[in-house]
Order: structure tokens, then sequence, then C-alpha cells
């Protein structure tokens, strides 16, 4: 069935197909749209839905007194890795690395080690209190993309989007803010998950939650309809949007960027995911739910992992 008003925000296609409806009102149901198989939210909850649904979420989960050496450790190699998309010729100059979005400011920390001014923007005071205050992240801002492009002529080497565009409600208009901002010679990195990959989806207690947590807000959601529909990577109103790659070759080209690399990558991935466990092998019973979630894996996965790495440049 298709939806009245319905404007896709990757290729402007006004198809689209319902995949699931909303068990409650201001929600949204999720579409997929019928040209560019970008799947959205739609119509777009309200601020205050989205707002409300991560207050809490940081506190819950992130130790905000000290410093998680852990989690210091295994943001490093990411940052390295993005470090190395700069052209070395560049790297004589000092790169200011704006981090979007980057909550308690490891990314930026790591990146203040790699000799980079960290530029940290988040909508959450209290994390950025704590990069300021144990991280020692001296240019922290307070509020959405769009007020700190209001607020700055400056222009970035690197900039950093992980795991962030699948909760702002318009991908295209954060793309064009990112180009805004984007150095002449600098490089933008997208992460997110990857709507083709079943592979989250495999591991037992992930594609259980992830069932559990989609079917309170949705209807006739099962495992079957989910393989069936091809959704493995939204979670309104946490997760907006769910991307493939080739969403993003429609957006880079509308807002004339290059993407000049892409992949995907497995959970814990020891680059980009290491914090993520892809599955625990302590006792027999998980020994044996990790072989067969492996062999899974490489008999469905098709090489669409888990999360999509892109970097992404000015065009030539
Ligand atoms: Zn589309």
């Amino acid at each position: 069935m298709a939806k009245d008003n319905f404007n896709c925000p990757i290729c402007e296609c006004t198809r689209s197909e319902t995949l699931f409806f909303s068990k409650k009102e201001d929600y949204g149901d999720i579409l997929r749209c019928s040209d560019c198989r970008f799947v959205t939210v739609f119509p777009i909850p309200s601020n205050e839905i989205i707002t409300s649904s991560y207050l809490g979420l940081y506190k819950e989960r992130e130790n905000m007194e000290a410093v998680d050496q852990l989690k210091f450790s295994q943001v490093r190699p990411s940052v390295s890795y993005y470090f190395s998309k700069i052209d070395s010729s560049k790297k004589s100059n000092r790169i200011k690395f704006l981090d979007i979005g980057g909550g308690l400011g490891y990314y930026s920390a790591s990146a203040k080690e790699l000799g980079m001014t960290p530029y940290l923007i988040d909508l959450d005071s209290e994390s950025l209190n704590f990069a300021k205050d144990v991280l020692g992240i001296q240019k922290v801002f307070q509020g959405t993309l769009e007020t700190f492009c209001a607020s700055t002529d400056e222009k970035f080497d690197l900039i950093l989007l992980r795991h962030v565009i699948e909760h702002l409600p318009d991908p295209n208009h954060i793309i064009a803010k990112i180009k805004s901002l984007l150095s002449e010679n600098g490089v933008a990195i997208i992460e997110t998950p990857n709507n083709k990959s079943i592979e989250a989806f495999l591991n037992f207690g992930l594609g259980k939650d992830f069932i559990r947590k989609l079917s309170k807000n949705y209807s006739d959601v099962s495992f079957r309809t989910l393989i069936k529909k091809r959704v493995y990577a939204m979670r309104p109103p946490i997760h907006l949007n769910a991307f493939e790659i080739s969403n993003f070759q429609v957006l880079m080209e509308r807002n004339d960027l290059k993407i000049s690399e892409y992949k995907t990558y497995r959970l814990g991935d020891p680059i980009f995911w290491p914090n993520f466990k892809s599955y625990n092998s302590n006792g027999l019973k998980n020994f044996f739910k990790s072989i067969s979630f492996i062999i899974l894996r490489s008999v469905f996965s098709r090489k669409e992992y888990s999360g999509i790495f892109l970097s992404v440049t000015h065009k030539e």
C-alpha cells in the first residue's frame, strides 16, 4: 500500500510500501521506498517522542566518573584507521577533527592523542561535561548539527558520523551540512548499520532482542516476516532510518560528494566494532551457539556484514 505525502529523503521518489504498521500513535509506520529500497519511518515521530526515548540511555550504559581504559583502547584502532584516510601531505598542518554526536568523547580524545584538534558536538550535556572535565576535550558544543553549522565558519579535515545518521530524521539534510563543513581536501567518515545484513539477526541473543523490541511497537513482527521483508536495522524511535550502501551512492551524488571507499564490517570487527561481541564462547552451550552462528553467517551473509563504512570527499 502506498502512503500519500511520502517523499523519499534519499531519491525523492513518492512511491513506497508499508512493511510494518505502528501499534502506537505518533510512532510512524515502517516504509520501504519503492525505488531505492531505503527503509524509514513515516511520518517521522515528533521531537518529544524521539528525545524522550533517549532519556537516561547514556547514564544507564556508561560510566561517567573515570576514563574507561578498555573503551579507550578499543577506540584507538578506529581513529588511527580514520586518520590514515587523510592525504599524508596534509598532515603537516594541524588536522581539525569533528565528531558529530560523539557522546562521551572517546573518539575525540583518541584524535587528540594523534595530534589532531578535536571538536565534539552532542545533545547530551552530561556527556559533554565528561568529555571536557575527564577527557580534556576543550572544544565541545551542545546542540544539533544545524545549530553548530549556524555558529561557525570553520572547516574540518576529518569529520566523523559514527552510528549517528540512522538516528536523525533527514539524511539528505545531514549530508548537505557535512559537505558545508568539510575542508577542501577533507575526509568524512560515515558508519551505520547495514540493513542488507542478516548477520546480527542470526546471532541468537541479538536477533531475539531485536524482535522483542520491534514487536513492542509494531504489528506482525516475527523472525519470518523480518526475513521476508528484509528489515534488519530498524528500531523506531531510536533508529529512524535503515540504509544499504547504494542509498549512500544516491545521497552523495545529490550532494556533489564522492565515496572514495566503502565496505561492510562484521560484529566484533577489531577496527570498527571491537566493543560489540559477535558471540560468546564461554561454556559448552555458548560454544555450540557460536559455532552455529559462524556457520550460519558464512552461509547467509553474502559479504553483507552488519556495519557500513564509507569514506567521503569532495568531487575533484
Ligand atoms: Zn528512495
